[in-house]
């Protein structure tokens, strides 16, 4: 490996999601000259929110686990050096993160299961709702506290050995529970954290549910303004670092010869040269700007057969701000089955808005593709009046579930509602993806360090390089790093 400081300088980012965002920032603090393109006409991809009427409707970030002191958020943020633009408000001041509610018909669960801050707070919510799974509890939950410690010590980057001898638990935990005789009742709540990541708990290797969790129980806070203005707040530090963003930038090719990396074709067909590109895309974007020839077939038979997390249909309404008050801890509504997993749930937040006296309420589900396939071929503002009508009717099943457990809401408007095209569009996410690579127990191997190719100079972050989520995304970007400086020398430039 050549000596950080002879590297060439010159780095070109396709993507300016919170992956290439941040891959930027980390390369421009060490000197490299960074550009980033973005097709969009604004950066942030999925980190970004949108306005109607006047009113913030956030996307990719509702909630952001681990910015206490020490904990691995807050080290990124600081080393990015963007944790005082980014003002946040802790939840769980009440003693509650995120409520589950669960339909009580089988008699397997209590109605509802609040998740509070804290290990030890959980361990002990665990025991009092499941008094008969005590030791059992505690199997459970000490790889969970070993997990919060390998996050916040940052062990996937700095540890001497490989960073997968670290990742012990493999296993699908679903597979662990059976084994250890769990009640349907304690697997359903232990189901939840796998949904975030869109990883069914039978598939969901035990490190990734754990890091997931312990991500969000060790502590977890709101934005106080949009994910716009968290886009933006990325976005000025690179600019402030001397990096550039070129939006409106769609890339079409990577250009190679010999299997070494020389630059980016746009989709204006002007070229760029550079010696580092960095695909902060999904990989089977990347796959499909390479020509023909600059991998081996068996790189590209892997990545195209990788199979990817589900995608979401989301709506945002605005409800009157004195009927309807901040809730502030998030409410999931969870489907079970008789086994205790959950094939589905549907996701809550009432949160004040920009304006006084109306409050916004999110609803987020799964995408329910075959809803959308008949217009799989259309575009984006393209899609015609039947699909409007199709979105809007979905759009007020969910309001009218989300009645069934607020009460009637009173002055609803609904803002806007958008379906996994929408994504697929929005931010060119494979099939409407919504967290990019399914990171499963039985993908394991095909997944493993997709932040390489065998490309000189190209490299890959972003969500799906290493975890999705805006930790799992900057740890990649991290990574990725890592990946490009060498691990000593990252040890050795990179102190967080
Ligand atoms: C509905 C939803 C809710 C979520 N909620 C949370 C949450 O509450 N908390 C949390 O931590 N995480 C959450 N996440 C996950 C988190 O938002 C994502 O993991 C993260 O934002 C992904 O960032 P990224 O940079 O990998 O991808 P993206 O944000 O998708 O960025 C990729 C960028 O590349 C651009 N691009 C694509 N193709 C090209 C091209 N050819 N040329 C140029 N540019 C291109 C896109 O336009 C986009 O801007 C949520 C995700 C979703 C979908």
């Amino acid at each position: 490996m050549a000596a950080f400081s002879s590297f060439p300088r010159d780095v070109l980012i396709i993507g300016s999601g919170v992956g290439g965002l941040s891959t930027a920032i980390i390369l421009a603090k060490l000197g490299f000259d960074v550009t980033v393109l973005e097709k969009n006409s604004q950066p942030g991809g999925l980190m970004r929110s949108y306005t109607r009427d006047g009113i913030e409707c956030a996307v990719g970030v509702h909630y952001l686990g681990s910015l206490d002191q020490g904990q691995i958020l807050r080290k990124f943020f600081d080393y990015l050096g963007v944790t005082a633009s980014i003002p946040v408000s802790r939840m769980g001041h009440d003693g509650i993160i995120d409520r589950y509610l669960f339909d009580i018909s089988s008699g397997n669960h209590p109605a509802t299961f609040d998740l509070p801050e804290g290990l030890d707070e959980f361990e002990e919510a665990l025991k009092q709702t499941f008094p008969k799974e005590q030791e059992i509890i505690v199997k459970i939950v000490d790889p969970i506290r070993k997990a919060a410690e390998q996050l916040h010590g940052l062990d996937l980057l700095y540890a001497e050995q490989n960073d997968f001898s670290l990742l012990d638990q493999s296993q699908p935990l679903g597979e662990i529970l059976d084994d250890l005789g769990c009640s349907p009742g304690l697997r359903s709540i232990l189901a939840i954290p796998s949904c975030w990541i869109g990883v069914p708990l039978q598939d969901c290797p035990a490190y990734y549910h754990n890091m997931a969790l312990a991500s969000y129980v060790s502590s977890s806070y709101r934005l106080q303004g949009s994910g716009s203005d968290m886009a933006d707040a990325l976005a000025g530090r690179l600019q402030e670092l001397g990096g550039k963003i070129v939006t409106g930038a769609e890339i079409s090719k990577i250009l190679v010869s010999s299997r070494v990396v020389t630059g980016l074709q746009l989709k204006s067909g002007e070229s760029l040269q550079a010696s580092t590109v960095i695909g902060a895309v999904h990989p089977k974007v990347v796959l499909q700007m390479l020509p023909q020839g600059a991998v081996k077939p068996s790189y590209r038979q892997r990545i195209s057969g990788l199979q990817d997390t589900h995608g979401i249909f989301s709506v945002h309404a605005r409800v009157d701000g004195n009927n309807h008050p901040e809730i502030p801890y998030n409410i999931f509504k969870v489907d079970t089955d008789s086994d205790g997993n959950v094939p589905d749930l549907r996701y809550y937040q009432i949160r004040k808005s920009e304006k006084e006296g109306v409050n916004l309420l999110s609803i987020l589900s799964s995408g329910k593709d075959e809803l959308w396939a008949p217009w799989t071929n259309t575009k984006s503002g393209r899609r015609g009046h039947d699909y409007s009508e199709a979105k809007e009717k979905h759009a007020r099943q969910l309001i009218g579930e989300a009645e069934g457990l607020f009460g009637s809401f009173k002055g609803l408007k609904m803002l806007d509602a958008y379906t996994p095209l929408t994504m697929r569009d929005w931010v060119n996410s494979p099939g409407g993806s919504a967290y990019g690579v399914l990171r499963s127990s039985s993908q394991m191997l095909a997944t493993a360090m997709l932040n390489r190719t065998s490309v000189k100079g190209l490299h890959l972050a972003g969500q799906s390089v290493m975890a999705p989520g805006i930790i799992g995304t900057i740890l990649g970007s991290f990574s990725t790093v890592k990946s490009i400086l060498g691990a000593d020398e990252f040890r050795e430039v990179i102190r967080l």
